[in-house]
């Protein structure tokens, strides 16, 4: 068998040159998100050809730019500045010049800025193309070991309790595998929702990818809850867990309520959360299980 010809890689089926950057274009360009071996041939080629850099963070992408011997004019382009910097960034567009946006790591518009830029061009009929590369979560979901057929992403949870806890609420009868985002800071607490509103199912920590201290934790959230009782949270995290399923209801259907509010106990909760915890699985008031506890 012959491989691919030199012409077939560098020219379309209409002579047009592949990978050639094109005006008025913005480019999505993902950049690795720990090894920057991954950083893909065109990706270098669309950072070094662009009319301009759109970067999360000017300096993180400055040292890229070092590390690949890159030079470019840069602007920034972050939350607190998207709507109005997005609009500059599309008059540029319009004017003929090509852009590529980037954030600090990973794939942009995923968990980071961006989607508010594409949608600006798209309503503008500006060309939006991809240079696709590292994403977090679709990294942790293959390695998972977990379902992958359907899932559904999450993104960072909310700091708001509230807003936390009704996501989760939402979120406990979902069939699909979910993938979230976590800071280290928050992992002991999100395991300890993660414990309330989903049970003992299946979890993989998926920690450092493709950095040196890379790791998959494959357990479940309870033994997760109690490895991290003992050791502290390091590095960057994606959780995934696994979908709700028919068995994942049912472990507590011999428990009497006290056995049920001190399984959850000594899983790692505390009285009042335990108690909450069966109280919903029974689908039954709070207050109903702490009478059976006290046997009133
Ligand atoms: N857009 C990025 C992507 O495509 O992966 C995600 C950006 S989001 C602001 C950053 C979060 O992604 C981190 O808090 C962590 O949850 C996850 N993440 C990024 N790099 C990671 C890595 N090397 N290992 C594990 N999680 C990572």
């Amino acid at each position: 068998m012959s491989g691919p010809k030199e012409r077939d890689i560098m020219y379309d089926s209409n002579g047009r040159e592949k990978n050639k950057i094109e005006a008025g274009v913005l480019y999505l360009v993902a950049t690795p998100i720990g090894n920057l071996a991954d950083l893909s041939e065109r990706a270098i080629k669309v950072l070094s050809e662009v009319d301009f850099i759109a970067a999360e963070d000017t300096r993180n992408t400055a040292k890229l730019l070092a590390y690949l011997g890159v030079s470019k004019p840069m602007v920034s382009y972050y939350q607190h500045n998207r709507v109005e910097r997005g609009e500059v960034i599309c008059q540029r567009l319009k004017d003929g010049e090509s852009c590529a946006l980037v954030t600090d790591a990973g794939t942009p518009a995923i968990s980071d800025p961006g989607e508010d830029l594409v949608r600006q061009c798209a309503e503008l009929g500006i060309k939006v193309t991809f240079v696709p590369g590292a994403c977090a979560a679709i990294a942790a979901l293959a390695l998972s070991g977990l379902f992958t057929g359907r899932f559904a992403f999450e993104g960072f949870m909310s700091g708001a309790k509230g807003e936390r806890r009704q996501r989760l609420e939402e979120l406990s009868g979902e069939e699909r595998t979910l993938i979230f985002y976590e800071a280290p800071h928050h992992l002991v607490s999100t395991l300890a929702d993660f414990a309330e509103f989903f049970g003992d199912r299946k979890i993989a920590l998926c920690r450092e990818l493709t950095k040196l201290n890379e790791e998959i934790m494959r357990t479940t959230i309870f033994e997760a809850v109690k490895y991290y009782e003992q050791n502290s949270p390091r590095g960057e995290y994606v959780l995934i867990i696994e979908g709700k399923k028919k068995e994942n209801l049912a472990f507590w259907l011999d428990f009497t309520p006290a056995e049920h509010v001190n399984f959850y106990i000594e899983n790692g909760m505390d009285k009042n959360s335990a108690i909450k915890a069966a109280a919903k699985d029974r689908g039954v008031p709070k207050n109903e299980i702490y009478k059976e506890m006290i046997g009133k």
